[in-house]
């Protein structure tokens, strides 16, 4: 009889300035589910908007690509700082009890960098998340500005570096391209 070999799963970073964090693991979430593996994104600061990893993940992947997005955008133009924990702490709590109940081989806290950049998350709940998951469970962090002891945590850690983007020359967001 053979053994069930059982990979650890990897903790992943997608940080920096430049484009491509978030498409970075929506692409792994793509290929994951080619192999019928069940990938989830929460997204901790996109609402409600319409974007096409969602209508796509609702539509097309045959139920194995699940995308919540929890965030509001956060307010600190009102300095509700009080509410925008309270915000990104619920949407840990889902992330969280999604990750280590929820049957998933990939979890991808997409921006959770910015919550703990803004210590709305605190980076030791991470960690103890990490440490809870599921042993075979892949898990993706993005966002700008990772905290070190997230870095030194990560098996693999990619810095997206900004050479250009067309913001600089005022072209705005585009369907398909960057929601
Ligand atoms: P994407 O979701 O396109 O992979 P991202 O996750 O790397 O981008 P975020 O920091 O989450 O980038 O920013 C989200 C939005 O801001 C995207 O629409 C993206 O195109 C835009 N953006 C990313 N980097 C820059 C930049 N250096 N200057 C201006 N806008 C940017
Ligand atoms: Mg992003």
């Amino acid at each position: 009889m053979t053994e069930a070999v059982t990979e650890k799963g990897l903790v992943i970073v997608y940080t920096g300035d430049g484009k491509g964090k978030t498409t970075a693991a929506l692409g792994l979430l793509y290929r994951a589910s080619g192999y019928r593996m069940k990938g989830l994104m929460v997204q901790f600061m996109k609402g409600r908007m319409h974007s096409g990893e969602r209508e796509a993940a609702s539509t097309s992947s045959d139920g194995l690509i699940t995308i919540v997005p929890l965030g509001e955008g956060f307010t600190w133009e009102t300095k509700d700082a009080a509410r925008d924990r309270a915000v990104a702490q619920q949407a840990f709590e889902y992330a969280r009890k999604e990750a280590l109940t929820g049957g998933y081989d990939l979890v991808i806290l997409d921006e959770i960098n910015i919550a703990l950049r803004y210590n709305y998350i605190d980076v030791p709940q991470v960690l103890a998340l990490l440490d809870e998951r599921p042993e075979h469970q892949n898990i993706v962090l993005t966002g700008r500005n990772a905290p070190d002891a997230i870095l030194e945590r990560a098996d693999l850690v990619t810095e997206m570096k900004m050479i250009k983007h067309p913001f600089e020359k005022g072209i705005l967001a585009r369907k398909g391209v960057d929601f």
